[in-house]
């Protein structure tokens, strides 16, 4: 696996797959979280005199009007200001603009092209990874590095297409990912929090994780099934019937490694909220978050760890005060100093919207991609063919 720093980009037409999928409301960027990530990459190409042509999707497009408020405009202005210097934009996503745009560049200029997906709406050509939309693209440029972690689990146009084509290589941030999420070489003992809703879409991930982490801990709309797989009654809380079986198992096989909660807040159909030990969870009771007695149990396992890796809130946190017990994790880490990672999607939006994001070592920008990983499969984006490298 090549990484950017392996190559001459010096007057080269280096092709970078950025993710620049960022939340937007009416043509303003709410969050440009994903574009400062970028960064690091791209004033790297620009300080080492490449051509910088940038590629990024955002949204999904399925028809002409979802364009209006899928266009990448307003990131190039932002990432503008972000680098202090004129970046292009380019309103298409082939064609003469487009190309006059690339052979009137000189090193260290940047230019941004319009979301990738547009080209969705010609027979999914980017989604699909069509043969000849990734021969287009790389046809454009000299280097392809692929720093779009968020999208690395999948195969698009945009970065297996393209890197079939060139020579290519992964940027900082993807390589900073893979670093952070690699189970299989890290400071031991390494502990796990594992938390949301379902069991049945994290059966892939629960196995690896049993296989390879010393300590499981178990909170979420998840634990539950966990907790009636062990024999106790969970009242009305969320149940994954079919994972019951599943849940057995492992909890038969991995006893020494798997932590379940000892206590559960829950809310009753009166809009009661009671706090009780999880062998008295009332008929009529849902359980909504892990309780004190379980926050004081999972540290316990948190302060004899070297690495922590965090995948999904263990509490209904959107509302309070079931935000209560991912709140107190986060307490605790704080004062932990170990490698503490944080998993994408669901997680990385409960520690940044509760204020905790600086207390970690590395949040995952990719919600998909970083379960993929933590499963143990290859991602497509990354591990590219031999002999174009
Ligand atoms: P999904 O399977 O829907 O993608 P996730 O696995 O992403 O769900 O988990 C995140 C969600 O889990 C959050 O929206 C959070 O509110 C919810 N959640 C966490 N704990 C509970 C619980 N005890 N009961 C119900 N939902 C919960
Ligand atoms: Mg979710």
């Amino acid at each position: 696996m090549k990484t950017i720093r392996d190559f001459d980009l010096s007057g080269k037409k280096v092709i970078i797959r950025v993710d620049y999928n960022v939340p937007m409301k009416d043509g303003v960027i709410l969050d440009d979280n994903r574009i400062i990530s970028s960064l690091k990459t791209v004033k790297y190409a620009i300080d080492n005199n490449a051509k910088v042509i940038l590629l990024s999707h955002m949204g999904r497009i399925k028809t002409e009007e979802d364009k209006i408020n899928n266009s990448l405009k307003p990131v190039s202005v932002r990432l503008s200001e972000l680098l202090n210097m004129p970046v292009k934009f380019v309103p298409e996503t082939r064609g003469i603009e487009l190309e006059k745009a690339i052979s009137n560049m000189n090193p260290k200029d940047v230019i941004l092209v319009e979301n990738t997906r547009f080209e969705d709406l010609n027979e999914k050509a980017e989604s699909s990874n069509s043969e000849e939309l990734g021969k287009y693209w790389a046809s454009l440029g000299e280097i392809f590095i692929n720093d779009a972690f968020a999208t690395s689990h999948r195969s698009h146009a945009s970065n297996v297409g393209i890197a079939k084509y060139l020579p290519s290589g992964i940027g900082f941030l993807i390589e900073e990912e893979l670093k952070a999420l690699d189970i299989d070489n890290c400071d031991r003992p390494l502990t796990i929090i594992l938390g949301g809703a379902k069991v049945s879409d994290k059966i892939g991930l629960i196995n690896n994780l049993a296989l390879k982490a010393d300590n499981i801990l178990i909170g979420g709309g998840m634990a539950y099934t966990f907790i009636k797989a062990s024999g106790l009654e969970i009242g009305k809380s969320l149940l994954d019937v079919d994972s019951i079986e599943f849940a057995k198992e492992m909890l038969e096989k991995y006893k020494d490694k798997i932590v379940l909660p000892i206590d559960s807040v829950n809310r009753d159909s009166k809009g009661v909220i009671r706090t009780c030990f999880i062998n008295e969870i009332k008929e009529d009771e849902t359980g909504y978050d892990i309780g004190i007695q379980t926050v004081k149990l999972f540290k316990n396992y948190l302060l004899d760890s070297k690495t922590i890796i965090w995948n999904r809130p263990v509490g209904m946190f959107e509302e309070s005060p079931f935000d209560k017990g991912t709140k107190e994790i986060c307490n605790i880490l704080k004062d932990i100093n170990v490698k503490k990672i944080a998993g994408g999607g669901d997680t990385a939006s409960a520690i940044i919207n509760l204020g905790y994001k600086e207390i970690f070592t590395h949040i995952s920008t990719g919600g998909g991609a970083s379960l993929e990983l933590l499963e143990g499969k290859k991602l497509p984006g990354v591990i590219y063919e031999e002999e174009n490298n």
